[in-house]
């Protein structure tokens, strides 16, 4: 606790009182140690493939010296390719998580059913791409309503966990994701989104940590790249719109993300049942 006292005088000079505020600079100290712990983990996880590209590069450089033939360096220029692709995702996560802290929220109608589709289709058309045609993913959205939220941001939450949801699935076998819209407990005022997988799924005791900031599951970093900072993107944009997030089991195996903020539309159907 640090201590502040300045003396009170009257015209004369004369000392009348004094006046004193104090602070605990604890809370400021917790901060400061998690920033020098954040910073660390950012400089560690954009180092690693600063290595990998500055080998691979002094290598071509050899190979050029040596006339090696071109073909053969192509290994090496896609290991390069890879090294800065994982960088740029690193900065643009970084530079998310710093946006959905400080930047200013601005609310409007957003088409969820719209925003998902999109996503969808931009995800898969990549994925496809990236493949050279993998079993396709099989995944059924809505109907999702409108809902009043920050656009970009928004869309930045969607795109983070359709992007894991098609991401940690067993090698071989298609992503099948579901997302829908409900109201927990038949509250009109909350909106619910579920995006369940049937992925590789996330251990019970992991499901709360899964959004601390860089937080992976161990299990999973060897064959999964990744920042792990989307959930933690995900978190703060949730948090900003008076909502929340978290994982549980899927209950057909996988995971379930479920997001719940407040809603003020048309309240949704009630689910059919048979
Ligand atoms: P990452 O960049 O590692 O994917 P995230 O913050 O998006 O970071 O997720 C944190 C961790 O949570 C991931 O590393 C992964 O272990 C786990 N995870 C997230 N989504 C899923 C999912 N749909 N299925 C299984 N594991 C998941």
């Amino acid at each position: 606790v640090v201590l502040n006292a300045q003396p009170l005088v009257d015209r004369t000079g004369a000392r009348i009182g004094a006046v004193g505020s104090s602070y605990d600079i604890t809370a400021l100290r917790e901060r400061e140690a998690d920033l020098a712990a954040f910073a660390g983990v950012a400089a560690h996880d954009l180092r690693a493939p600063l290595m990998v590209i500055a080998g691979y590069t002094a290598l071509l450089e050899e190979d050029l010296e040596d006339g090696a033939d071109p073909e053969s360096m192509h290994p090496t220029v896609a290991r390069i390719g890879a090294g800065v692709r994982r960088m740029q995702q690193l900065i643009d996560d970084l530079l998310a998580y710093a946006t959905a802290r400080d930047a200013r929220i601005s609310l409007q109608h957003v088409d969820l059913q719209e925003v998902v589709a999109d996503i969808v289709t931009e995800r898969t058309l990549h994925l496809h791409v990236a493949d050279g045609g993998g079993p396709p993913p099989e995944i059924t959205v809505g109907p999702l309503p409108v809902i009043d939220a920050d656009a970009s941001m928004i869309r930045q939450v969607f795109d983070n966990l359709i992007g894991n949801a098609l991401k940690y699935t067993r090698p071989g076998e298609p992503a099948r994701i579901d997302i829908a819209a409900s109201h927990p407990d038949g509250d009109p005022a909350t909106i619910r989104i579920t995006i369940a997988d049937r992925g590789i799924g996330i251990p019970a005791e992991e499901q709360p940590h899964v959004f601390d900031q860089f937080h992976r599951v161990a299990a999973h970093t060897k064959s999964y790249h990744g920042t792990g900072l989307g959930l933690a993107i995900c978190k703060r944009v949730l948090q900003r719109h008076d909502g929340t997030i978290r994982a549980a089991d899927n209950p057909g195996g996988g995971t379930c993300m479920i997001i719940e903020m407040p809603y003020a539309g048309r309240p949704l159907p009630a689910p059919v049942t048979v």
